[in-house]
Order: C-alpha cells, then structure tokens, then sequence
C-alpha cells in the first residue's frame, strides 16, 4: 500500500549534491539544497555562475550529471519535464492569441482528456483567485500586460503544480514595471503558498521577493540566508559586495594588534577596531555599507571619526550620495549614502562618523572575520 505523505513532503523541492558537466565546463558543482512548502527561494549570482543550468536540471529541460532531485519527496532526477508537476511560469507573452482566457487557462487540462465540467469548474477556481473570472470571455490583445500575467499565472495553477519556477522573468521590462511587478509576483506567490524557486541575476529581486537567498558563484553556492542575513553578515568578501546597491565600500590594509586592542592600518588612515574583536593580526580588508556612515557624529562616543574630502554629491529627495575620499588614503573613492538632503562642497574637507559595530571586516582569505 502507498505510504501517506505528509503535506510538507508533498510540495517541497530537494537538490542532493547535484553537478552538472556540459564536456569540460562544471556548470553547476556539488550543490545542495532544500526548498520548504511554500517558501520562496531566490538563486542569484553573476552571469555564468549556474543559476539557470540549477532550475533547467530542475525543470528537467537538462540532465543532472551526478546527485539527485527531488520533487515532493519523489526522486524526479530520471523523470521527463511532463512528469514532475511544476510551472515554468513565463511571460503573458506565452498565451495563444487565438484562444480565450478561459480557453489558455484549461488548456493542459483538456490536453490531458479531463471531462469539459470539471475543467470549467477547475478554470473557473484558479480565475477567481487570480481576480480576473470577468475577463475569461476575453482573448489576449484584449488584456492589459498585468491582466495577461493573471492569465498566465491561472494556466500554471489551474494543474496543481507542486512549485513555480521563474527564469529571470523581469529581465525585459522597463525599471518602473519591473518595480510593481516584483511586488506583483512576491504578494501572488504568498497570497497562492505555492513553493517556488526564482532564479535572478538582479540582487534587488532576490533581496525583496524571497524568504530565502541563494548566492552562487563559479557553479558553487557561497551563502544561503534570510536577505537580512546575507546582507548584515556576509560570510566573504563576495557575498558582501554582491549585495547592496552601492555596493560595501572595501578598504585594502593591515590589521594590527597591540596591547590597546585591534586596529586597522590602510596607508595614513588608522581605525581602532571594537575591544573584543577576535582576530589575528595580518592583509585584511576592511567593509563599511554606505548606510553605515554618518554626516557627523552623534555623540555616542563609540563612533570611529573618519576625516575626508567630498568629491561627488548627488542629491536624490530622500537620500544624499556623497562620493569622497579619506585623508591619508588616496586614489580610492568610497560612498557614504546619508538620509535626507545634505550640502557638501567639492574638495571640502568633511568629519564623516561610522558605529564601529557597522565595521565588517575579512582576512587574507576574504572570510569574514567575527567583530
Ligand atoms: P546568466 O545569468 O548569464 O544566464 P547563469 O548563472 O544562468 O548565467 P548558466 O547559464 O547556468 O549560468 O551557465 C553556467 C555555465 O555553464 C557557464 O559557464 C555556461 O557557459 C555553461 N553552459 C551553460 N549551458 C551550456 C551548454 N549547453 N553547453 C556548454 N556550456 C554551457
């Protein structure tokens, strides 16, 4: 007899060390991962570094070299793509034009020989949740894009699948749709608890839409966590410049201990480290966010002071950019993103001021060192 599944396995995705080798190019190398019921995980990494050769061996559109999927605690690592109950949900541009909404939507399922009622009343349920049950009489060009996108996302629901699959889905839009229809995408997903993995090379997309961040990078993964977590403590120094837009400003130099505590040298610039940092003297790399640097300091006492010189002011409303350079540490330009509006005189010497609990630091080897 069939043993009873639990929920959670039904619809949870699984990767057991799977690599994939296109002659000699590993693609994608060792990687391991889990995807819970529901949740939303977001693969990002540079161009080249795997992501979408990881969703195509999911998909089944490529064969796995080595390891194992699983699909709803099912091995599907042998299965055709038809078999693994999973949406690769793409673009309104995917529905025939020749059909109606009602006729995109129920498509699969008439392919499959389902009786007419029961695809009427299965088109219907996954029109309702989409919201858009008024327009199922309507035929693609007469659809707005987002009501075109509903459509699309009812044909992938309406056959039950056990998870959504994105491949770069935002790519071709323009910045300001890309904006409403990350968050589109993000509340459906939510509001429709479907499992899903969302492969992106836009760190912003990762950080904002999923619950979960994979990183990847040379075929590898190099960090998962909450994006809070990958944001605020970076394992590497990749990780911690892939993320953040301006990215972490990267100071190169030496770390030297004396009995007064840890400080960090980088040509005339000297910054005491916190009391109990753990680390060993040595090449190291300091990493302050642009957020974590302020206008002045504000008399906490526990602030590293920073003297430089403006070089570049943006003013954007909300937030000042203010590009400028430490004294003592030339021919390298660092951002400070500051709220509201400032004014900075280019080639004015400034007082900037940095929590030193904002610090991160990383040895010779890139790691992240604890603070
Ligand atoms: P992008 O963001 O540019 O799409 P990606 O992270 O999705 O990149 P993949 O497309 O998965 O990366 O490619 C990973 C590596 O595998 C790259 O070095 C790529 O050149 C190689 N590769 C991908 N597909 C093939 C193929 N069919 N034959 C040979 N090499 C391939």
């Amino acid at each position: 007899m069939a043993q009873e599944r639990r929920p959670a396995d039904m619809h949870g995705l699984a990767f057991e060390t799977v690599t994939k080798r296109f002659d000699d190019v590993v693609a994608v190398d060792r990687f391991d991962l889990t995807v819970a019921e529901g949740e939303f995980v977001a693969l990002v990494g540079p161009s080249g570094c795997g992501k979408t050769t990881t969703l195509r061996m999911l998909a089944g559109l490529e064969e796995v070299t080595d390891g194992r999927i699983r699909v709803g605690g099912r091995d599907v690592t042998q299965l055709a793509s038809r078999d693994r109950n999973l949406a690769m949900v793409f673009q309104s541009y995917a529905l025939y034009p020749h059909m109606t909404a009602a006729e995109n939507i129920g498509f699969a399922l008439s392919l499959k020989g389902l009786p007419k009622a029961e695809i009427e009343v299965r088109v219907r349920e996954a029109a309702e949740r989409m919201s858009i049950a008024h327009l199922l009489h309507r035929r693609p060009r007469e659809l707005s894009g987002g009501q075109r996108q509903r459509v699309a996302v009812a044909r992938c629901i309406v056959r039950e699948p056990a998870a959504f699959l994105f491949d770069e889905p935002l790519s071709n839009l323009d910045a300001k749709l890309r904006g409403s229809a990350r968050v589109e995408i993000a509340r459906l997903q939510k509001g429709l608890g479907i499992t899903t993995l969302y492969v992106t090379h836009d760190q912003v997309e990762a950080m904002t839409m999923a619950d979960r961040v994979v990183l990847m990078d040379g075929g590898r993964i190099r960090q998962t966590g909450t994006p809070m977590e990958l944001y605020q403590r970076p394992r590497d120094l990749f990780v911690a410049a892939f993320l953040g837009a301006p990215a972490m400003n990267l100071v190169p130099g030496v770390l030297q201990r004396s009995e007064a505590g840890a400080e960090f040298v980088a040509d005339g610039l000297r910054l005491a480290l916190p009391r109990d940092a753990a680390c060993a003297g040595g090449p190291a790399t300091l990493g302050i966010r642009p957020e974590s640097i302020r206008a002045a300091p504000d008399g906490a006492g526990e602030d590293a002071t920073l003297q430089a010189t403006a070089l570049h002011v943006e003013c954007l409303g909300a937030e000042t950019l203010v590009r400028f350079e430490f004294a003592g540490l030339t021919g390298a330009e660092f951002v400070a993103r500051l709220p509201g509006t400032h004014a900075f005189e280019r080639g004015r010497p400034v007082t900037l001021s940095v929590a030193r609990d904002a610090f991160h630091l990383f040895d010779e080897a890139g790691l992240a060192v604890d603070l």
